[in-house]
């Protein structure tokens, strides 16, 4: 079969280029994120440097302890070009990563990269040993979701443009917002891809 040299080939190769995703890597739940999401395909990078942010179609920003993710941000630079990041570009935010993503943090105070039109409440459902596993109702096809809540922050604050995707006692607690997605739960605990399936879905449409 002979191909006449034309834009098509190259358009169908460039389509099927796996989505290659980043998963911020300098402290938390990173391993299982970059498992889950392998598992669906997609290429996934550890970023520990500002310019691994290079390239990528989207970056998930694990659960773990923001304070300690602060701390590698203020370094280099780093802080400014994630914040450039996510303000452009698919993000899935999970527990940490929805309170470094959140406008405005609370409980207490710090900074954050004041993407995502919220106001968050750091460990708001009390300590370590209340951590829960919860089967929620979510606008999501397929029925309840479990949820793996770890010190849970709580979104008390949503702006109008931020869509409520499912609540826990009438607090939203996933959410998203344009080219991002926030969880103040753990999807990659729980073997229900859903959520890493609309946010792959999500990067793909972004892409196009
Ligand atoms: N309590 C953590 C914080 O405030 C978040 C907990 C988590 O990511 N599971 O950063």
């Amino acid at each position: 079969m002979s191909i006449s040299a034309s834009a098509t080939p190259q358009k169908i190769h460039e389509d099927s280029r796996p989505l290659v995703l980043g998963v911020l890597a300098l402290q938390g739940d990173y391993a299982a994120h970059a498992r889950a999401f392998a598992s669906l395909g997609a290429a996934t990078r550890l970023v520990r440097k500002p310019e691994e942010l290079e390239g990528l179609d989207g970056l998930v920003l694990p659960g773990g302890e923001s304070t300690t993710m602060l701390k590698f941000l203020e370094k280099k630079g780093f802080f400014e070009a994630l914040r450039a990041f996510v303000a452009g570009r698919p993000c899935f935010a999970t527990c940490a990563g929805a309170i470094l993503v959140a406008r405005q943090v609370l409980h207490p105070p710090q900074r954050s990269l004041e993407a995502l039109d919220a106001t968050v409440e750091r460990n708001a459902y009390g300590r370590q040993i209340d951590s829960t596993i919860l089967t929620l109702p979510t606008e999501l096809a397929g029925g309840p979701l479990e949820m793996v809540f770890i010190r849970a922050p709580r979104l008390v604050r949503v702006g109008p443009s931020v869509e409520v995707l499912a609540r826990r006692d009438g607090f939203p607690v996933l959410v998203r917002q344009g080219h991002l997605l926030a969880a103040t739960f753990h999807p990659e605990m729980t073997a229900d891809t859903r959520v890493q399936q609309l946010f792959l879905e999500m990067v793909r449409s972004h892409k196009q």
